[in-house]
């Protein structure tokens, strides 16, 4: 039995780990894939208070391993239910494990276009992730479709190191933030295509080019090796649907102390129901949520 069970090991997930270890409590971290979450994926962080330069790789690892020296276990199992009651369940796709507390960290993953051979052209030519595959491109012409910061950084990263990068968006302005949009503009190599949708995906065995219309309807190939899709994120709630209140998008309400609607549940991170998702803020909801969920223990 375990007193808090934390479902994702992103920086929401291992920083409540860490908190809930350092009052002294039995802590299970389970994790599907790979510790970090999303930061991970991001070459340089610029905007975390008082550490700027570091990697996400490596802020991810120097978490990871806090959590651990501190006494918090990980396992990689994938969570599948929770069930609630005085004593909660977690069952993964191996075993089932008991806790007094939950705290849900399990992040999001990366909207698809939804276009017909998406799937098929993944790692041939269409990427989620510009500084993990960005490389495979240097001196080709990419593309990265999407409006929000994950597209204004995607793009500027790629533009250091492609030939020519096309931004397209669906509307005129964009939604990331200005200073990097700032950056983006002084490239000569960044071009940007707005009111456009990228509508096909072109090619034999890889991406050779793309069709993009605009909201009048006319169509233009472009030719690109790779296409960088950075259009949001999609919750992942598949484990707690139907037990947890969502907001219309999915996400986890909760007020400020990240407790759910269901007693001794408790959420952090990017799944929470909130307008600012940035890694400051996910490790703030880790803090808030372990400490919650510390105080509903000891008050039992
Ligand atoms: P986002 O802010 O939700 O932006 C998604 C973008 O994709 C929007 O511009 C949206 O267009 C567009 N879009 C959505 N569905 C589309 C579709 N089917 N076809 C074409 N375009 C589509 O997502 P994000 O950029 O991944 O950022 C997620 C969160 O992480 C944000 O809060 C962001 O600020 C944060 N973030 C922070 C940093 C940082 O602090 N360094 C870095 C990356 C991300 P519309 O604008 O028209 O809706």
């Amino acid at each position: 039995m375990y007193d808090v069970i934390i479902v994702g090991a992103g920086p929401a997930g291992l920083t409540s780990a860490i908190y809930a270890v350092r009052a002294m409590k039995k802590v299970l971290v389970l994790e599907k894939l790979n510790y970090g979450g999303q930061i991970i994926n991001t070459l340089n962080i610029e905007n975390y208070p008082a550490s700027p330069n570091v990697s996400g790789f490596d802020f991810a690892t120097k978490l990871y391993n806090q959590a651990k020296d501190l006494g918090a276990i990980v396992k990689f199992e994938n969570v599948i239910q929770i069930k609630n009651g005085n004593i909660k369940s977690v069952i993964t796709s191996k075993n089932t494990y008991e806790a007094k507390s939950i705290i849900l960290a399990t992040g999001s993953q990366n909207r698809k276009l939804g276009l017909e051979n998406e799937d098929n052209f993944s790692s041939k030519g269409v990427s989620y992730c510009a500084t993990c595959d960005g490389a495979f491109y240097k001196g080709k012409d990419v593309a990265v479709v999407g409006g929000g910061n994950t597209a204004l950084e995607d793009a500027l990263y790629l533009a250091d190191i492609a030939k020519n990068v096309y931004l397209i968006h669906r509307r005129d302005e964009f939604r990331g933030d200005a200073a990097t949009f700032n950056n983006l503009k002084s490239k000569d190599n960044v071009k940007f295509i707005y009111n456009s949708n990228v509508t096909k995906l072109i090619g034999d065995d890889k991406l050779e080019a793309i069709e993009i219309t605009n909201n009048d309807g006319n169509k233009e190939n472009i030719l690109v090796s790779g296409l960088f899709v950075a259009v949001g994120r999609i919750p992942l709630n598949d484990s707690f649907n139907e037990l947890i209140k969502l907001d219309s998008a999915g996400y986890i309400k909760a007020c400020e102390d990240c407790h759910t609607n269901i007693p001794g549940i408790f959420v952090a991170g990017d799944i929470r129901s909130k307008d600012v998702r940035q890694l400051v803020t996910a490790v703030s909801d880790g803090a808030v949520a372990a400490t919650s969920a510390i105080k509903f223990i000891n008050e039992k």
